[in-house]
Formats: structure tokens, sequence, C-alpha cells
């Protein structure tokens, strides 16, 4: 065990009594001491729950020894979110993964945390039933980790994002009282709304063990087109000219020609060469409907002088083109070996605005800069690559990043959709939040957990 180890052994001795095994090694550690950020910090010991109780035990010896808590899914976290930034006890919940009963009366499922989010997709799509959060992160994170980060998605333009579709949770909080919140029912207006707190709480008001979810139909018909243009800002302009038109696709996905150079070679339809940007445009619904809008959308992106539209012509096609999208993120490390990445929301009209002062940072700083990302809903990746060792391309991407934020706040945005705060953009919290929000969201985190035991170091800035 860590010799500086928040944890000792009798509370080893009884987290092996509550959940059967703890890992202690170094390996065993190491292996979870990463997110999706690369950044790492050592737990002292993990522990992978079976059940609710389980888990009320943890969080009751917890309370009591006062040692840190982080509760972890599949650790695909983009903002440090579950990483044990002072220590104490990884809960890593990959084994509550039951889906526990599907009501298709009602719409409703109800599910544990570690529930894989494109097992869930699948499962409800054999039923005919449709769960729209579609975090691009899908064939890995879990639905707890989705509620506890509030993911988003392409789908987010049409359907919203995770809060959309939370009924009801239940979740533990420190000293291990189970708090039960939230309606199975299309509506519900008693007391404050704790479901929607709970949901982009990033852990740090409750672990979250069971969860109610909404479910859709699922759309009959989908259609996907591709859109290659030879500017950055006429595919940014399309965006909302498309909206504008009284046509809401299910995804409007932007790429700039840095992200579309990570793309395979074989993708379909090959990359034309002038091309400087694409997006990627998915309409869904009855057919008929499906059928009419995709002829707008081809008239309007053809006025728009985009150079090519392609529309798959079947699912594997449109699966291709999905699967190419999802694989940018991890594939822009041919660039650097390290990624600063943002996921700020603009308002749509202004994306051009944005795409355009990204232009003008990277031709004054020589640095690598990609933008792509879920641009119906106004919510673009921005992502910096560099070698973090360089201390010249820290300093100027740290000066960048800073004016990004500042750019976003000026245009009316918000420094993240979807990816969190964690603690990589807890710096910046104090330019987005004005002091009264800071003041009540801390006398909340004290409400739920006054020893500050879980999740600690995270959202809010320390000194
Ligand atoms: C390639 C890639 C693409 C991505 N694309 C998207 C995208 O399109 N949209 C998007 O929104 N995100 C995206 N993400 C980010 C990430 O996948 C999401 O934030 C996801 O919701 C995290 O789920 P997870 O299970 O990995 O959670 P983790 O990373 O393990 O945890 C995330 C946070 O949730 C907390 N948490 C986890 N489980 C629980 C629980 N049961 N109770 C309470 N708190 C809990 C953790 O403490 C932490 O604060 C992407 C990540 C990668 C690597």
């Amino acid at each position: 065990m860590n010799q500086h180890s928040s944890l000792n052994r009798t509370i080893i001795q009884k987290l092996k009594t509550i959940t059967g095994k703890v890992l202690v090694s170094d390996a065993d550690r190491i292996s979870y001491a990463y997110d999706a950020t690369n950044l790492h910090y050592l737990p002292d010991a993990i522990v992978f729950p079976e059940n609710q109780e389980q888990v009320s035990n943890i969080l009751s010896l917890a309370q009591e020894a006062e040692f840190p808590v982080v509760p972890r899914g599949a650790g695909s976290g983009l903002t440090g979110g579950s990483l044990p930034v002072k220590g104490g006890l990884l809960v890593v919940l990959t084994r509550m993964n039951r889906i526990i009963s599907i009501d298709m009366d009602n719409l409703v499922a109800d599910v544990e945390p570690g529930v894989v989010t494109g097992i869930f997709h699948k499962r409800v799509q054999s039923m005919g039933l449709f769960y729209p959060p579609d975090p691009s992160s899908s064939a890995y994170s879990t639905l707890g980790g989705n509620v506890a980060e509030c993911a988003g998605g392409p789908s987010a333009v049409k359907y919203g994002v995770t809060r959309d579709y939370v009924l009801g949770l239940t979740f533990v909080i420190p000293g291990g009282d189970i708090v039960q919140t939230g309606v199975r029912t299309a509506k519900g207006v008693v007391g404050y709304d704790l479901t929607r707190l709970l949901t982009g709480s990033e852990g740090t008001l409750g672990i979250i063990t069971q969860m109610t979810l909404r479910l859709l139909p699922h759309p009959k018909c989908v259609q996907t087109l591709v859109v290659f243009y030879a500017s950055m800002h006429k595919a940014a302009e399309n965006v909302s000219k498309i909206i504008r038109k009284g046509l809401i696709p299910k995804t409007i996905e932007y790429l700039d020609h840095a992200a579309m150079a990570c793309m395979p070679l074989d993708f379909p339809g090959g990359i034309p060469d002038e091309a400087k940007s694409m997006l990627i445009i998915e309409m869904d619904g009855a057919p008929g409907q499906v059928h009419t809008d995709i002829q707008d959308v081809i008239a309007l992106v053809t006025e728009s002088q985009a150079i090519s539209v392609t529309k798959a012509e079947n699912s594997l096609q449109a699966q291709s083109i999905w699967q190419a999208r999802k694989a940018i993120s991890p594939a822009l490390y041919r660039y650097a070996p390290d990624k600063i990445n943002e996921d700020i929301v603009v308002p749509r009209s202004l994306i051009p605005d944005f795409v355009d002062k990204v232009d003008e940072l990277r031709h004054a700083t020589g640095l690598t800069m990609v933008t792509f990302g879920h641009a119906g809903d106004g919510n673009i990746h921005f992502t910096v690559m560099l070698d973090k060792n360089d201390p010249v391309a820290k300093k100027k991407a740290d000066t960048v990043i800073e004016s990004i934020f500042d750019y976003t706040l000026a245009l009316g945005g918000t420094l993240s959709g979807e990816h969190g705060i964690g603690i990589t953009k807890s710096g910046y919290l104090y330019k987005e939040l004005n002091p009264g929000e800071q003041y009540l969201m801390k006398q909340i985190k004290k409400a739920f957990d006054p020893k500050g035991i879980l999740n600690p170091g995270k959202i809010f800035p320390e000194p």
C-alpha cells in the first residue's frame, strides 16, 4: 500500500468486507490513474461495488474515516472528472451494469450506472425504441458517466442532451444515505428538481446507482449526407442557414481541414482535393418527410457553393461515415503528443465568427489547431495539438485558450457544452459564473457533502 495513503490497513480490511475485493498494487493503481485527458493521479485503492448497498456502506465508512471517494465509469471523461486528485478511493461502477427493465407502454427504462451507452442503444433499438443521447464515446462510456457529465452528442441539435432523458435517479450521498428523486411519468413538478441538479454534477454530490430514462419510438427512416466546402467559413455559415430554413436535422457535424485529414483514406466517396471543410448532415423521421427534407438540404448547400454533396447509399455506408467521424478525436495525436481540448458553445449563427477567430489565432501563433464537432447546436470542439514539454508552445497555447474563452463569452456562448469542468477548466470558472452563482453552488455542495469527501478538487478552483 502507498505509505502516504489516506486509507490505512483497517480501512482497507473494512472495504474488503464490504465489496469482497480491493485493488491496492502499484500496477492496479497506475492502471486506474488516467482518463482521456492524459493527466494522471494515483488512487490509493480501487473497488468495484456490485450493488447500491455496497455503495452506501462505502460512503458511510468514508464519511466516518474522512477519506476521499471518487466515482468512475469508463474513465473516458475529457476534463479529469474521474481522476483522484487528492488520492483516496476510486469507486468504479462498471459492475453495476444491469438493464433492469424497459417499459414499452410508458417508454421508460430503469438501468444501473455501469451500462455501456452503446449496448443500451442497441438493446432499445432492437425493441423499436430510441435513446437519443449519443456521445462519440458511446462504444465504451457508461450511462452513469453520461448522466454525471450531462453528455451530449451529434443528435443534440434535434433531440437535446442527457438531461432531457433523465426522469429519475437513485443516488447515495456522503454518509451513506440513499436518495430517490424524480418521477416515472411524463411530467412532474413537485419540489426542487434534484434530478436535474445531480445530472451534470460531475460526481461531486452523490454516487448514482440507478436511473430512470425516457425513451422515444425509433425513427422509421434516417438519411445521411456528406457535404464538402472550399472554405471553413462557408460550411460554418450553412449550419444556421439550414436551421433558418425550418429544417431540423438529427445532426449537423462540422469538420475543418485539419480534422478531415485524420479521417481514413477509404472514407466513403473520397475527399475532394480542394475541400477545406465538411458537414455531415443527418435527417430522420417518417420516410416521405425525410426524403423531402434531404432534397431541400441538397438544394440549399448547392446554392451555397458546396463543392460536393453525397448521400450515403445505405446504412453500412452511413455507419462508415460515423466511424470515421468518431475516430477523429484519438487520431489527432498524429499531429503532436499532447492535446488541449475545449468544447465551447456559441450561438449557432455566430459559428462563422468563431471559426474565423480560430483561423486568425492559428496564423498568429503557428500552433496546430483543429475545430470539429456538433455545430448544429453551436458546440465546437476546439483543440490545440502541441508538445507540452515545449515551454514556448505551452505558453502560446495557454494564451490562445484564454482568448478563445474570452471570445466565446463575448459572443454570448458558454465554456463547456458537454465535457464538464472537472479540473482542466476549473481555473476559468470565474469567467462565466458570477459571484452569486458561485456562492450558491458552493452552499449546495456543502449541503450534500459537508466534509468534502466526494470527488474533492473538482469544478471549483482551489487556491
Ligand atoms: C473519443 C471521445 C469522444 C467523446 N465524445 C463525447 C461526445 O460526443 N459528447 C460528450 O458529451 N462527451 C464525449 N466524450 C467525453 C466522455 O466520454 C463523456 O463525458 C462520458 O459521459 C464519460 O462517461 P464515463 O463512463 O467514461 O465517465 P468517467 O469519465 O469515468 O467519469 C466522468 C465523470 O462522471 C462521474 N461519474 C461516473 N460515474 C458516476 C456515477 N455512477 N455517479 C456519480 N458520478 C459518476 C466521475 O466522477 C466523473 O466526474 C468523449 C470522450 C472521448 C474519449
